[in-house]
């Protein structure tokens, strides 16, 4: 009777722990003391570059996180539920931590993984994981990676239900597989909503997408093949050419769909 449960102890501590691990810090970026060491970083310092799209465009890579603060401000940040606790009692619930061991002699060696997604709700989305021996430093480079995975989501209305050439919907299906997991996204018509799982949800949500179907095969409790299924539906949407004359007839926004006039 007397003796307590160690997992059921520790799990407060867990919960704790998640709570905090689940305030993203707002940092407040200083561009005059930030110091460039790319090519691309150094442009855009300068003014040279002041739009995300001449970057992606180019197929350049992005080596620095802060060229994406500078060129995409408004930025959301959200960690993805891709782990679950541990414990015999209350093991089972979603977490934002993905926690595994290795047995050395010397004991376990836990080891932590964490995904963030984030995106401005307006055609731009990165998803980015990161891996390390304690929570928050994995928190950071999931960040930092999901900054450097930033893509241009072309959006659009490709369902023949609608014809109101907005880019509510995305312009064509896509299909996207990680693992066992396939995900088929098909454009809807507005006011269908996100008809998809929670968390991909979250993930539209974050590009700007408003109206979709989907279908989707696997084990898509394996949240993390979920959302690498997702992801790689989505790529289809950056790298798929279109012809020009698409872009009138489906509404198709390539990035922010309010461009601001004389940018060019
Ligand atoms: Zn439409």
């Amino acid at each position: 009777m007397a003796d307590i449960d160690p997992v059921k102890a520790a799990l407060p501590e867990e919960l704790e722990l998640e709570a905090k691990l689940k305030e993203i810090p707002k940092k407040t970026f200083d561009k005059e003391g930030w110091n460039p060491k790319t090519g691309i970083g150094k442009k855009v310092k300068s003014g040279e570059i002041k739009d995300i799209s001449q970057i992606l465009d180019g197929g350049l890579k992005i080596m620095e996180p802060e060229i994406v603060d500078i060129l995409v401000p408004n930025l959301e940040a959200d960690l993805m539920f891709i782990g679950q606790a541990k414990g015999k009692f209350g093991g089972g619930q979603r977490r934002v931590f993905r926690q595994t061991q290795k047995k050395t002699a010397e004991g376990n060696k836990p080891n932590f993984a964490t995904c963030i997604v984030i995106g401005n709700r307006d055609g731009f989305l990165g998803i980015g994981n990161g891996k390390s021996k304690e929570t928050v430093p994995a928190r950071e480079k999931a960040l930092r990676n999901a900054k450097l995975n930033i893509m241009k989501i072309m959006r659009g209305c490709g369902s023949w239900q609608c014809s109101c050439k907005e880019p509510h919907s995305i312009p064509f299906i896509v299909e996207g597989k990680c693992g066992s997991v396939k995900i088929k996204l098909i454009p809807a018509p507005k006011g269908t909503g996100l008809k998809i799982q929670n968390d991909c949800k979250k993930i539209l949500n974050f590009a700007g997408i408003k109206d979709i179907w989907s279908t989707s095969r696997g084990q898509t409790r394996t949240t993390i093949n979920l959302i690498g299924a997702i992801e790689d539906a989505l790529k289809k949407l950056v790298t798929t050419k279109v012809k020009s004359s698409a872009y009138e007839s489906l509404g198709i926004a390539d990035g922010a769909a309010k461009k601001e006039s004389g940018a060019d």
